[in-house]
């Protein structure tokens, strides 16, 4: 099976590593922007796996560039792992060349300013009454073209949105007849000793730290300020965190497709330290997305300030400690009150022995292969626009405990007020 693999950033390096020990992808072409990257894993990984590995360059802006890689090389599905900004680009050009599409994060209109983008996104804000700069409605809204050309396009499968939404699907599946409360809870442990770095893109990062929060309730959105909702949890492998209520992605499709459901909420941990240090920026304007005018050329200030921080690529040798992400279901099952907590534990150091890549990206590049797999395998058949919730939970899981992100069931929580 030919598989294409866009971006060769920390996540597509663990997504790639794990394709070459699947069997199903048997030619692989990694295409992004730097070249150099892709050659550099390409040969680091052709000695140990069967897949013939090629690559090129691709400027995932460009239609034209895409499809015309994509003439050349016919996969038969698309992984997307540049940045969500590339999303609706690729969608396209897989729907030209009639590819399946695979992506981690849903779509985000990289210039903000845009004052076409702008006008959608205003009315989106007052229609749905949440202000995140990324949704749904942008991929959903490919759906009758994937469906007319009898292909699938399977959304956000990483760790969170991905695993976390298959947790839902298999709680729903095996331990509830109707879920009705859900807290996600993503605690990164880690410690890479520098004062100051982001585990993934660090303006896809920022920006979604730096936003408002928001959660599900009673089949409406209840917006927060940055930071306004905070607890205290005491995680397996990691032990007690300060958690910040964020918006999330997968908040909306869960709320769409889990029926019943009454309260949906995310909580992300973060450091005191990591926290001042965003807030200085944030008030010094280095988080800005609208060009500004420097010394007679446009600067775009958090494209500079990426400039600046640690490449998250690098942090891999250096960050210790552990991840440990999961849900927390409460429902009903037989009419009886339930509560079931599912999360994996993941180490950074044994992440990086194994990949050269910490768990942060690794905990995204497993589900990103295992969702490909999926797709390409068959296991999860449809023509539309999927998230990975509405198909059957159980292969994706099995896979999960057979390429390294095994979870833990327990059946009494300590819960989230
Ligand atoms: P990186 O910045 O490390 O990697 C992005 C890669 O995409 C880089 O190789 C970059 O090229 C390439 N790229 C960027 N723009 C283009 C373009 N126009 N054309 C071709 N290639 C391009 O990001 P991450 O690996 O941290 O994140 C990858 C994706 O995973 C993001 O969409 C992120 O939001 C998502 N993610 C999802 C998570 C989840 O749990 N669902 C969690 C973490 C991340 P270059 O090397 O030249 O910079």
């Amino acid at each position: 099976m030919k598989l294409m693999v866009i971006g060769c950033g920390g996540v597509a390096t663990v997504a790639i590593h794990k394709c070459c020990e699947n069997p199903i992808f048997t030619e692989i072409l990694l295409a992004s922007r730097t070249k150099s990257k892709c050659d550099a894993l390409a040969e680091k990984l052709a000695p140990s796996t069967n897949a013939e590995i090629t690559t090129a360059t691709v400027d995932a802006d460009s239609f034209e560039s895409l499809v015309a890689l994509m003439k050349e090389f016919k996969p038969h599905t698309v992984l997307n792992v540049a940045l969500p900004y590339q999303d609706l680009t690729i969608m396209d050009a897989c729907l030209e060349c009639g590819a399946n599409y695979v992506d981690t994060a849903n779509y985000e209109a990289e210039d903000t300013d845009d004052p076409e983008w702008r006008a959608i996104y205003e009315k989106r804000c007052r229609e749905k009454g949440f202000t995140a700069y990324f949704d749904y409605s942008w991929q959903w809204a490919y759906d009758e073209r994937f469906k007319k050309a009898g292909l699938t396009a399977l959304l956000g499968t990483g760790f969170d949105p991905g695993v976390t939404s298959v947790y839902t699907a298999y709680a729903l599946k095996h331990y509830f007849d109707e879920i009705h409360y859900i807290d996600i809870l993503d605690c990164n442990g880690g410690d890479h000793g520098y004062p100051f770095a982001t585990n993934f893109n660090p303006e896809i990062n920022l920006r979604e730290v730096s936003a408002n929060g928001s959660y599900w309730e009673d089949g409406r959105w209840i917006e927060t300020a940055p930071m306004e909702i905070k607890r205290e949890y005491n995680f397996d492998g990691v032990g007690m965190k300060d958690m910040y209520l964020l918006h999330h992605e997968e908040i909306e499709s869960l709320a769409k497709n889990i029926p019943n459901v009454k309260r949906i909420r995310f909580f992300m941990t973060f450091g005191q330290s990591y926290l001042t240090h965003m807030n200085c920026l944030q008030n010094v304007g280095m988080l800005g997305t609208a060009p500004i005018n420097f010394e007679g050329r446009e600067i775009v200030p958090i494209k500079f300030l990426k400039a600046l921080l640690p490449d998250p690529a690098s942090l891999g040798p250096r960050t210790v400690g552990k991840t440990n992400i999961g849900c927390i279901f409460r429902g009903i099952k037989d009419g009886k009150e339930r509560n079931i907590y599912i999360y994996n534990v993941c180490d950074h150091q044994e992440c990086y022995k194994e990949t050269g890549a910490q768990a942060v990206s690794y905990t995204t590049g497993v589900p990103a292969m295992i969702g490909t797999a999926m797709v390409a395998g068959g296991i999860w058949k449809g023509a539309g626009v999927f998230n990975v919730e509405e198909f059957d939970p159980d292969p994706y899981m099995e896979a999960l405990g057979k390429y390294g992100l095994p979870w833990q069931v327990n059946e009494n929580p300590v819960l989230v007020d």
